[in-house]
């Protein structure tokens, strides 16, 4: 099966933007647009800098918010300007090709379409933490240090590339091993409830600073996204600690 990408806008505030990044996609031959609390994209502005892929642009869907907009991904790229205290891996944009060589492995290997998010975030402020714990991986298009943030559109114009490069390169192989498919986005956030309501009932979260061990795990199951058995596995072991505290006497 394929690797499909996605090309998520953060609020963008900026109309031209929009337009630019369709433009950008459209070039590199991509189509799904989805902006998530963004402002329009069907102003003059954003169709002029669009140049002629309103297709792309007027596609557009919209969210509320980014755990919607990559709920059905298994990948999610979030791209920075600047290296982010975070534990997932930061890549150069020159290793993006390499990272969907190995998603588009799995894809032939599980046979399941692997959606990737590449997710871009606010012309002033970029994404925030809440947003960069949704990603799996990190990726900044290295730059001058002392001037280090690219337009949002020419953001997006260099990823497609990166990732139409690396895309084309990619072959199908036949000898492939068994697998089953990765978790979407929608899965890992069922897991991260289902951790948070274990830990509060066996009394493992600190309810001073609930966050900070939720981030630990999320950090590290973000890391490397558990396929579909190893995510019964966990579950089983959640429910089954859930139980064994209910059925215990008082
Ligand atoms: N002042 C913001 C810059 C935002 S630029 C900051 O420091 O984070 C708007 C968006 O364009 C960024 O959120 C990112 O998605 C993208 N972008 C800009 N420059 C980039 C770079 N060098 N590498 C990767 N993404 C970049």
């Amino acid at each position: 099966m394929e690797l499909e990408i996605v090309f998520v806008l953060v609020g963008t505030t900026h109309t031209g933007n929009v337009g630019a990044a369709a433009r950008a996609m459209k070039t590199m031959g991509y189509s799904q647009l989805r902006l998530v609390d963004a402002c329009s994209n069907r102003t003059d502005e954003a169709i002029a800098r669009a140049s002629g892929a309103n297709d792309v642009l007027l596609s557009a869907e919209k969210f509320d918010t980014i755990e919607s907009a990559v709920a059905d991904c298994q990948a999610v790229i979030g791209t920075s300007a600047r290296p982010r205290n975070q534990s997932v891996p930061m890549l150069s944009s020159r290793d993006l090709p390499a990272t969907l060589a190995t998603l588009q492995q799995t894809a032939y290997s599980t046979n399941q379409t692997v959606k990737v998010a590449l997710v871009f975030g606010r012309e002033r402020s970029g994404l925030n933490n809440h947003e960069l714990d949704r990603c799996t991986h990190l990726v900044q298009i290295p730059v001058n240090p002392e001037f280090s943030s690219l337009n949002l559109g020419s953001a997006v114009q260099v990823l497609a590339y990166e990732c139409s490069t690396g895309i084309h390169a990619i072959r199908s192989t036949t000898d492939v091993t068994k697998a089953t498919a990765i978790a979407d986005s929608a899965a890992m956030e069922r897991l991260f409830a289902h951790i948070e309501s274990v830990c509060s009932k066996t009394g493992f979260l600190d309810p001073e600073n609930p966050k900070h061990l939720l981030r630990r795990f999320r950090h590290y199951f973000e890391r490397n996204r558990p396929d579909e058995t190893e995510m019964n596995v966990f579950r089983g072991l959640l429910s089954s600690v859930e139980s064994a505290i209910s059925s215990k006497p008082e």
